[in-house]
């Protein structure tokens, strides 16, 4: 059983936040201003091309190391979503980037030496283009991934985005929104309009590896009580497993931690009861079980479409 009395939420504080100046022109760029003003977080305002030569670090330890506690405040300029299979139908990124380090993170091939955190402030704009790509698309149900690029629940508590984007979808009838999370702030999610149309699948493995390989992430009891909370909300929630580690017979834990989590859950298949839309990796009807989406993919495999 999770003792919930000693768990606590680590919320992440960058060490410098860089603003682009046109992010100062949207309501939420000022507003996450507002939130480190007065601060000892270092305020820089400088164009995105600048942003490399600021961070400090002479060794890669320390560029990564500083990369890191990096919060880039920009405005996201493409807004052609890329197709998500087979978690969703498009992607889209409120965040890239994330606080943790998982040595698994696929993220690393696509960060430099430098892999500071941006999140974006043009949100009415993101969701513009999320309205045309449901009309492209036939105005049939269409699925958003929000966490592929980054986790955005894990600066949640300065930008509020991930909310916006889940009272947006509420208002959809024809789009679902699909977030995956190693990180358990999920306070902030709970007393919203979110009609049942955003589903979160809380990213989740044996202690042994969340230990010792997803460094700085939720806990294993965090996540799960986080899953509960967003579960007593009414958001339809699944887990993904992945990836699968293989490991010595004494450190083969994740069948004891699944089954603790199922204990924890019961009264899931109570909320939670209908089928997945259309994500193959989505949740299946009602059994404890089905709650759990267990990827095939080993480690080395390990795809975009899976993170974080
Ligand atoms: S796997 Fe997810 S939580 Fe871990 S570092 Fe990558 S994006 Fe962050």
């Amino acid at each position: 059983m999770i003792r919930r009395e000693v768990l606590t939420i680590k919320l992440f504080s960058p060490d410098r936040v860089v603003f682009e100046p046109r992010s100062l022109d949207y309501p939420l760029g000022r507003k996450i201003y507002d939130y480190f003003e007065g601060t000892s977080t270092e305020i820089i305002k400088a164009p995105i091309q600048k942003i490399s030569s600021i961070i400090p670090g002479t060794t890669e330890g320390q560029k990564y190391a500083s990369g890191k506690k990096t919060l880039v405040v920009t405005v996201k300029k493409s807004l052609k979503f890329d197709v998500c299979k087979p978690s969703a139908d498009f992607e889209f990124s409120l965040v890239t980037g994330c606080p943790a380090s998982c040595e698994y993170c696929y993220l690393y091939t696509t960060q430099s030496s430098k892999p500071y955190l941006r999140t974006y402030v043009n949100l009415e704009e993101i969701f513009d283009s999320i309205k045309k790509h449901i009309v492209r698309n036939g105005n049939r149900l269409t699925t958003f991934e929000v966490a592929s690029a980054g986790d955005p629940l894990a600066i949640e508590h300065i930008t509020g985005s991930l909310a916006r984007t889940i009272e947006f979808f509420g208002t959809l009838d024809n789009a679902r929104l699909r977030v995956v999370t190693k990180f358990n702030n999920v306070e902030p999610l709970l007393g919203l309009k979110h009609n049942g149309r955003t589903r979160f699948r809380v990213s989740i493995n044996s202690r042994y590896v969340i230990k010792n390989f997803e460094h700085n992430t939720a806990s294993f009891d965090e996540r799960i009580e986080a899953a509960s909370k967003l579960a007593e909300a009414g958001y339809p929630i699944g887990f993904i497993v992945a990836p699968i580690m293989i490991m010595t017979a004494g450190r083969r834990n994740i069948l004891n931690c699944l089954k603790s989590s199922g204990a924890e859950l019961t009264w899931a298949n109570r909320l939670n009861p209908s089928p997945s839309s259309s994500s193959s990796t989505g949740l299946l009807p009602s059994r404890r079980s089905s709650y759990w989406s267990v990827s095939p993919i080993p480690a080395w495999t390990w795809t975009r479409a899976n993170a974080p």
